[in-house]
């Protein structure tokens, strides 16, 4: 087995599945019985506010309810003992990375615990509710939303992302449905830059094909094998 020196992961539903959290559903773009237009647009918010805070608060609560298992565990360990670098790219909004003892974590669709002002831009940990209209506490002004990145928004630090991925040698990708871009492409971008590609997924994916290796189970079970691979390496 190769020794890795610098590692790109990214993780999707299927790794926060395992934990009773329930996202978006690219097949039929509905996210919790919602149409994705409704609740995870910047037109959706404007139309209806109330609806959208409503349904934030809910993903607030059950993300506050919910514990991270064992292939968030295992990654937690990977970063606490793999010396080399490590970028953990998330595109879930829960912090069952981090309550996994992760530390190298990066949000690209932003956090459940989190509110951004749109007064003044600041980003504060949030865990109760934001559709009672509570004031800003940097600036005081009731303009608080979700700090979640819908669609026709930029995802956050795609430079960071990208820079990491152009140095990887080793590039993950667990429990992601391949069709969601940008991170679909993040598989082209490190091969392209020589990582060696693996992917570990439920069932094979639609970007399946980009991988040089791909494992198929539940990532409570081919999280933690892999992991040990890696440093025992
Ligand atoms: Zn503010």
């Amino acid at each position: 087995m190769a020794v890795y020196r610098s590692i790109v992961i990214l993780t999707g539903a299927g790794i926060s599945a395992e934990s009773g959290l329930r996202t978006f559903r690219a097949e039929d773009g509905l996210w919790e019985d919602h149409p994705v237009e409704q609740v995870a647009t910047p037109e959706g918010f404007a139309r209806d506010p109330d609806l959208v805070q409503r349904f934030y608060d809910e993903r607030r609560a059950q993300v506050l309810a919910a514990e991270p298992n064992a292939a968030h565990q295992a990654l937690g360990r990977l970063d606490r003992e793999f010396d080399g670098d490590l970028l953990l790219v998330t595109q879930n909004i829960d912090d069952l990375h981090e309550r996994g003892g992760a530390e190298r974590v990066l949000h690209m669709h932003g956090e459940a615990l989190s509110a951004w002002c749109r007064a003044c831009d600041a980003r504060h940990p949030w865990q109760g509710s934001l559709r009672d209209g509570p004031a800003c506490p940097s600036c005081g002004a009731v303009a608080m939303r979700p700090d979640i990145v819908w669609f026709g928004e930029m995802p956050y630090q795609m430079e960071r992302i990208f820079s990491a991925l152009a140095g990887a040698d080793l590039f993950v990708s667990i429990g992601t449905s391949g069709a969601v871009y940008p991170a679909a492409g993040f598989v082209q971008q490190a091969a392209d830059h020589g990582a060696r590609t693996l992917e570990l997924n439920l069932e094979r994916s639609a970007g399946s094909h980009w991988f040089d290796e791909t494992r198929l189970g539940a990532a409570s079970e081919l999280v933690p094998q892999w992991v040990d691979e890696v440093l025992r390496a």
